[in-house]
């Protein structure tokens, strides 16, 4: 039984209800939550605010970095552990969990570093005054993550968070939550205050909007669906509560015909497939120079089809996706794509092991797929890519911005004119060119443009959005 985790200590919710936990390799109940409920979120508030006020806003940003640091190796030494549990919880291949475990590790450490460079500025101003800015924390944080990359995403948030200088309130998605209560089980270990991490676990329309709607929580950083983000957004404009918001995609990575194809085909399909094409940032659409579309479908089919899907622990090249509406979600794209005789290139296989109670989809290439059809224009959140053709630069810039989000783009071309001139053209919140970053890079400054949110987590960045900005001017004559 997993319990929420209020002020360093595991609780029951007050509801005294419980959801199931289900292994999306064989479809098993394996473990129990708390459904918790606006009680619940409100005791975690109060904790959090308990523990600003009386020890947090004293810990200086040295301190801070210490203990982020000591939490980063603290996830490092239970990097195995975390994995296991995040690999049974959402069905994740073997090098996919233990790949997240250690980014956590990593966004820790990164953020680690970072406290004690977070400073304001001078600013000249009339004779006599002298004026500079402060970056003050929000105080009471809170952060709605999705199921698909739960320990990342957490770290990305929470580490920033923390980093700056705020507490926080975190309710991840009902789907996902081992790891994380482990998580802060360690940060209690390595000497975080009470208070500091709290995790509150249910459904999102009872708890996450509990945590949305509570008056006490400054900041919200939501990742998850354009839909919910805008619920977020509406709930939090009532009280002006500022939100930060990572958005979906429906990113492109565009080949020309001049592209090294040995290098970006492995990186095109990895795109896709990684975590069985659950990923915000997945380069869902390949748009393909004319010149090369039948040569490059070809090498993409070839490689589509040695594609391998089964059970986690198998680690083969897909594991299941998240739970079985996930995938009846996938099968209505494909059989949207079906009726509108969109041609199908290629499918990869589910291996006989995997058990038929288990939520398996075998990565799909798709051709010919018209701009204005669903599935070159929402998210499918599963293993199914979109190829069509484009005639030149032109074309291919109208095509990649042709979609309401704004995510992630990769551009493959040997042109250095041409690179320079897609990053520019294209709108999206991060340009690959010649490579193809799906959900990587602790560094680099990543969110949306468009329907894809706003607001920018990861690397420095983050951190102005963690915090406010108060300018001081002293009048000394
Ligand atoms: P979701 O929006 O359904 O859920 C995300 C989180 O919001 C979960 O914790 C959920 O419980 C909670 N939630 C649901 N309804 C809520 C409500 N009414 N009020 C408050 N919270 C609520 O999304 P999902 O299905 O978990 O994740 C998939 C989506 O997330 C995709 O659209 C994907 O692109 C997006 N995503 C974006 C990023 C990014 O960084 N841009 C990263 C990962 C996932």
């Amino acid at each position: 039984m997993q319990f929420n985790y209020i002020a360093n200590a595991p609780r029951a919710s007050s509801s005294g209800v419980t959801l199931p936990v289900i292994d999306p390799s064989n479809g098993e109940v394996f473990d129990e939550l708390q459904r918790s409920n606006a009680q619940d979120i409100d005791e975690a508030v109060q904790a959090a605010r308990h523990c600003m006020d009386s020890v947090w806003h004293k810990v200086n940003a040295m301190e801070r970095g210490r203990l982020l640091m000591r939490l980063s190796q603290k996830v490092l030494e239970h990097a195995d552990e975390l994995a296991l549990l995040e690999q049974r919880d959402c069905g994740k291949p073997t090098k996919q969990a233990q790949a997240d475990a250690t980014a956590l590790a990593r966004y820790f450490e990164f953020y680690a570093g970072s406290c004690d460079k977070l400073h304001g500025e001078t600013l000249p101003y009339q004779d006599g005054y002298s004026v500079f800015t402060w970056r003050e924390p929000h105080g009471v944080t809170g952060h709605i993550i999705p199921w698909n990359y739960p320990m990342q995403i957490f770290g990305r948030s929470v580490g920033g968070a923390l980093a700056a200088g705020n507490v926080c309130v975190v309710k991840p998605a009902e789907d996902a939550c081992l790891s994380l209560l482990r998580v802060a089980q360690l940060a209690a270990e390595v000497g975080f205050p009470a208070g500091a991490i709290n995790i509150v676990t249910g459904y999102g329309h009872e708890v996450g909007d509990a945590l949305a709607r509570h008056a006490g929580i400054e900041h919200i950083s939501f990742t998850g669906s354009p839909t919910v983000g805008t619920l977020i957004q509406q709930v939090a404009a009532e009280r002006h509560c500022p939100v930060t918001l990572e958005l979906g995609g429906k990113s492109p990575q565009i080949v020309f015909a001049d592209a090294n194809l040995d290098e970006a085909i492995p990186v095109i399909i990895n795109a896709i497939v990684q975590n069985a094409g659950q990923t915000c940032s997945a380069g869902s659409r390949v748009l393909i120079d004319e010149l090369i579309y039948e040569p490059l479908l070809a090498r993409l089919g070839n490689a589509f089809e040695k594609l391998r899907v089964g059970p986690a622990a198998m680690d083969l090249d897909l594991g299941p996706l998240i739970r079985q509406s996930q995938q009846q979600r996938v099968w209505d794209f494909l059989s949207d794509a079906q009726v509108a005789g969109i041609p199908m290139v290629a499918q990869g296989r589910v291996v006989d092991e995997a058990p038929e109670s288990g939520f398996y989809q075998a990565p799909t290439l798709l051709r010919d797929v018209p701009v204005t059809h669903r599935l070159a224009q929402e998210e499918v959140f599963g293993p199914v890519l979109a190829a069509m053709s484009f005639r030149d630069e032109d074309d291919a810039v109208e095509l990649a911005n042709a979609t309401r989000f704004g995510l992630v783009a990769g551009v493959w071309t040997r042109d250095g004119g041409r690179q320079f001139r897609m990053a520019k053209r294209i709108r999206s919140g991060q340009v690959f060119i010649n490579n193809y970053g799906a959900g990587g890079g602790v560094e680099l400054p990543f969110g949306g443009v468009k329907s894809s949110g706003y607001g920018r987590e990861k690397g420095f960045e983050a951190l102005y959005g963690f915090t406010t900005l108060k300018t001081v001017a002293v009048r000394h004559g």
